[in-house]
């Protein structure tokens, strides 16, 4: 494909190489008609360099299209880094942030998968366009991502007229999806947990009391929601005939493979919460903090409820999936003519 065909919509993509810390990855800023980039960082063992880019590609998309529908004055942007034996990790995470740095806050970064605390303290040794956590000012960024997933099943729940004993299942009890857990497990919810890392998945189960289930077998659980919260592309026409699960509402981001899956989920009556619309506490906290300076952001998450519920009634009377309706809800927010915008930070954003 034409590389500028592949790009679409997307304003500017950095590949970015140092051989010196083995530093190497892509950097996607996709939209900044509203403001400056916010998206993740994420280090993966990809396939190839084509795989690392089309993730960076996918999900710089999502953070607009999450960022316009939460209506936070940001744009979209994710950075993706080459897990590879060559990396000096201390090394290459500060490169990265003078890279950051240079770009004057027209992108913001933050944790994504993969990335430890020692990762992000690297970053922010040299920029301070990073969300540094722990932080007691700014708080978990993953358990406010937790907390809006949460808002976003409560909305599914009671659209679809379930109560009682409610079990879901959880893809992937990483960083959200302990969180996640946790917040189920105090409602009174059952558990099923699957994990690559058995290790992990073994600890979470035992500190909740829930059962564990194989991670290739975790989609087609016996569950009332199936909530996906370790990587994307997990919902495709091959695994949606395999859920037994009323409704999918989980943190992980893209987690359709592509549109039709969403269609398809539609079609069995599976109610879908769109990823980026439920998905978005952590990032809500993380510009409110920087960008507005508020204390706390719980009652901003917690509007992911009310919007969740407006989702759901429009796709119903529409007679459309939710995941058009969100992408249609989040579009509009768009429809203005792009300009390069200069998007430097005026002073220091708040110190992490
Ligand atoms: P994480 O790396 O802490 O956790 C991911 C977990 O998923 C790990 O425990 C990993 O072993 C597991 N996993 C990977 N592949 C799996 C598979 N096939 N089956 C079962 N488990 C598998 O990441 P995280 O920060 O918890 O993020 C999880 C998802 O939520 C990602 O898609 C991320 O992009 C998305 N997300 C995270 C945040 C946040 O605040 N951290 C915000 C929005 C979206």
């Amino acid at each position: 494909m034409e590389m500028f065909q592949r790009l679409g919509e997307h304003e500017q993509v950095i590949a970015f190489n140092n051989n010196a810390t083995g530093l190497r990855g892509f950097l996607a800023i996709h939209d900044t008609t509203l403001g400056s980039a916010f998206g993740g960082v994420r280090i993966w063992r990809y396939e190839n360099d084509d795989a690392a880019l089309t993730d960076a590609l996918l999900l710089s998309r999502a953070m607009t299209y999450k960022a316009s529908l939460a209506e936070l004055p940001c744009g979209g942007g994710k950075t993706v880094i080459l897990l590879h034996d060559g990396l000096r990790r201390q090394e290459a995470f500060a490169d990265f942030g003078c890279m950051v740095e240079s770009l004057s806050g027209r992108y913001f970064c933050a944790r994504d998968v993969g990335i430890a605390d020692a990762d992000l303290a690297a970053i922010a040794s040299t920029t301070r366009f990073v969300a540094r956590e722990p932080s007691p000012d700014l708080g978990d960024v993953s358990e406010h991502t937790a907390i809006g997933v949460w808002h976003g099943m409560r909305a599914c729940l009671e659209f679809a007229g379930i109560s009682g004993k409610i079990r879901v299942a959880i893809q992937g009890v990483g960083s959200v999806g302990h969180l996640l857990a946790r917040i189920l497990h105090r409602e009174g919810f059952e558990l099923i947990l699957a994990d690559i890392d058995p290790t992990r998945v073994a600890k979470v189960a035992g500190e909740l009391g829930a059962r564990v289930a194989q991670a290739d077998e975790i989609l087609s659980a016996n569950c009332d929601v199936l909530a996906p919260c370790a990587l994307g592309g997990v919902i495709s026409l091959k695994t949606v005939p395999q859920i037994q699960a009323r409704i999918v509402c989980g943190s992980a981001n893209n987690i359709l493979a592509g549109p039709d899956a969403g269609e398809a989920m539609a079609h069995r009556g599976i109610i879908y919460a769109p990823d980026y619309l439920v998905n978005a506490g952590g990032l809500i906290r993380g510009a409110e903090y920087f960008m507005l300076g508020r204390s706390e952001s719980m009652t901003s998450i917690a509007k992911i409820y009310d919007r969740t519920r407006r989702v759901l009634n429009l796709a119903r009377d529409r007679a459309i999936s939710t995941a058009a309706v969100a992408d249609d809800l989040a579009e509009s927010r768009l429809k203005r003519p792009k300009r390069f915008s200069n998007l430097t930070w005026r002073g220091n954003p708040k110190q992490n």
